[in-house]
This record gives structure tokens, C-alpha cells and sequence, in this order.
């Protein structure tokens, strides 16, 4: 029996590569040269493209690949995929969600930690050797006296929520709609959030709707005692004045797991001994990592088998694979 091709963008864990070398013809970007540029019989046979975010999978890349029928993204982030035009197009686009949702909360709320009693510079301070010539300096911050906003109460926005309840902090949360059932404060506009809390912690999708959402007037908004916490995707903050408010003590603090344009972290954030810059760990342990893969397994499987996929994004609703 033929094998369906599968065209694969970048590395992906053993428990994927296993997978999909069983069931598909395994075409790599980086051996085939140009995404762009490839070959038509190659490309005609691809059915499948496995994708970890490491290119663009654009309208471009699926129009060059006229059976393609499944994009499976590793990540519930999917915003390297132009996923309107998938579902346009009659291309189902999967995603890994749930799976990785308490993990992120479990980071969100370290991240939030550790930027506010700086328990990273502390360590430092231990890891130099500077604890016997003097403790580290008293925090201005802590968590006691704050008040948090989330931006994004979905998935991963409730269960950080949920963990922020037994902490004692007032929670609000900015979104396109008041959600029912949810004991939180809501606002419909994040610069009237922004003026009622002092801790912003973001974990919204990377989109055209939340690019730079968070920027210099949301900042002057949160004020001199602000924290921002960003978890999400990093091009909803306007990283330059992001840097410029940290800088001139527009907001006091950050911590950051995603940036702008990562893996590039631009040195005036790195100079800033105070905030806390994670490098996109939000998920990564092996046991959510491996539950994401086997997810992405399930939706190719899923295709090969002529059964609905677990997780479509909400772009492309299944309907039938022919
Ligand atoms: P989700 O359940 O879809 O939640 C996303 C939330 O954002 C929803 O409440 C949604 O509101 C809201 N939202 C979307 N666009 C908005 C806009 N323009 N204005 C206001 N609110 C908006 O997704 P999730 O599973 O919680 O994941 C959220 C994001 O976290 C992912 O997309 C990914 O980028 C990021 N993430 C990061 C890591 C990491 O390692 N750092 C790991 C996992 C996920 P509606 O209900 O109105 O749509």
C-alpha cells in the first residue's frame, strides 16, 4: 500500500516521528530546500503537513500542495498557520489544547512569583557568592498587596485563575464578552482594567486582533507599580515600549515566557537585573510535551483512519474528510 505523504516543517519529538513514519511517506522542509519551492510530484503527494511551528505554513506553502487535507500543529498556539484560509480551503487545521493547560498555569503562576519577590536575582545573589558579605535587599514587591487582571479567560486563563484564588488576590479579566459562571470582575476595556489592577498577566493568542495590545498608553494605564506578566504570545506586547516604560519606571516590573520576536531577547530586557525572562518554557516538560505529541499523533491518525479529528481549531469545523 502507498503511504500518504506528510511534509514535516522541523523537528518534532520521537513519540511524533515514530508515529508518522509508520503510517506516512515523510518528506522534511530542510531536505527538500526551499518550502516554497517544491518539487510537483513531491508535492502533489502531500496529503498531511506536521508542523511545530519552525516555518510559516502560509496560504502560499498550501496552495503549492493541492492534496494537502491536515495541518497537525504541535502547540494549542497556532498562529503560524494561516488557518482562515485552511478552512477556507477545505484543509483541517489541528491543535493541541487541555492537554498543556495546567502546566502553563503551574508556570504562569512561578513566573508571577518570581517577578515579584525577584526570587531569580535572588538566587543569583546566592550563586555568585555575594549571600555572605550581605542578604539580598528586601523586595518592593509582593503578591500580598495586588490585584491581578487576566487578559485572555480562556483555557489557560481560568486554570490561572483558579490557582490565583487560593492566593487571595482579587481577579479581573478583560475580554470580548462577560462570561457567565465566572465569579471574576469583568471589563470590556483593558485600559479601565489596566487602571483597576496593578498585575497584568496575558495569555492571549497570537493574532491580528491582539497584536500589540498591550502598549504605552496600557502601561501608563497600570501605573508605577504595574507588573506585566506575558505567557501568551509575545507580539501582543509592544516590546520597544515595553522597554522604554520599564526603563522610565512607567510600569515597575515584567516577566516574561514569550517575546516579540524570540528567540531573539532584545539586551536592554536582559540588562534589567529585576524582571524575570523565561525562554519559552510555558509547557515544556516531558510529560506535556509527550501528551501534545501524542495529540498530534491522535489527529493524523485520525486522517489515515477517515475518522473526525479530535481537535480542529475552530476555523476549520470538520466535516468530512473528502
Ligand atoms: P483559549 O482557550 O482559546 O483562550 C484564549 C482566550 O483569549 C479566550 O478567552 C479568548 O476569548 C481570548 N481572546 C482571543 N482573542 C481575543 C481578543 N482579540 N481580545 C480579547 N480576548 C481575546 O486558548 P488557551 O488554550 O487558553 O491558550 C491561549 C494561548 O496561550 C495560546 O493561543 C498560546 O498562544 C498561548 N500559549 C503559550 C504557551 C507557552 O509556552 N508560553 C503554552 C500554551 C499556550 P474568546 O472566548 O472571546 O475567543
Amino acid at each position: 500500500m502507498i503511504k500518504p505523504g506528510l511534509l514535516q516543517t522541523g523537528p518534532l519529538l520521537p513519540i511524533i516521528e515514530r508515529a508518522i513514519g509508520d503510517t506516512f511517506t515523510v518528506r522534511r522542509v530542510w531536505e527538500l530546500g526551499e518550502a516554497n519551492a517544491i518539487k510537483p510530484e513531491i508535492a502533489n503527494s502531500i496529503e498531511a503537513v506536521a508542523t511545530g511551528g519552525q516555518i510559516r505554513v502560509d496560504a502560499t506553502l498550501m496552495r503549492s500542495l493541492p492534496n494537502l487535507r491536515i495541518v497537525a500543529n504541535f502547540g494549542v498556539g497556532y498562529d503560524s498557520v494561516d488557518a482562515a484560509w485552511a478552512g477556507q480551503n477545505g484543509i483541517v487545521v489541528t491543535n493541541t489544547p487541555d492537554v498543556l493547560t495546567e502546566e502553563v498555569a503551574d508556570t504562569t503562576l512561578g513566573l508571577l512569583l518570581m517577578t515579584v519577590r525577584e526570587l531569580g536575582a535572588a538566587e543569583r545573589h546566592l550563586r555568585e557568592g555575594k549571600w555572605p558579605a550581605g542578604n539580598y535587599p528586601l523586595t518592593p514587591m509582593t503578591l500580598r498587596t495586588r490585584s491581578v487582571g487576566i487578559l485572555g479567560l480562556g483555557r489557560i486563563g481560568k486554570a490561572i485563575a483558579h490557582r490565583l484564588e487560593a492566593f487571595g488576590v482579587p481577579i479581573s479579566y478583560f475580554g470580548r464578552r462577560k462570561q457567565p459562571d465566572v465569579p471574576y470582575t469583568f471589563y470590556d476595556s483593558l485600559t479601565g482594567m489596566a487602571e483597576a489592577v496593578d498585575t497584568l498577566v496575558s495569555v492571549l493568542p497570537g493574532t491580528e486582533q491582539t497584536h500589540h495590545l498591550i502598549n504605552m498608553d496600557i502601561m501608563r494605564a497600570l501605573g508605577p507599580n504595574g507588573v506585566v506578566i506575558n505567557i501568551g504570545r509575545g507580539s501582543v506586547i509592544d516590546e520597544a515600549a515595553l522597554i522604554e516604560a520599564l526603563q522610565h519606571g512607567v510600569i515597575l516590573s515584567a516577566g516574561l515566557d514569550v517575546f516579540e520576536f524570540e528567540p531573539e531577547v532584545p539586551d536592554e530586557l536582559i540588562a534589567m537585573e529585576r524582571l524575570t525572562l523565561l525562554p519559552h518554557v510555558g509547557s515544556a516538560s516531558v510529560h506535556t510535551r509527550d501528551g501534545m505529541g501524542q495529540l498530534v499523533v491522535d489527529n493524523l491518525l485520525a486522517y489515515t483512519g477517515n475518522q473526525p479529528p479530535p481537535t480542529p481549531v475552530p476555523e476549520t469545523p470538520f466535516n468530512g474528510w473528502d
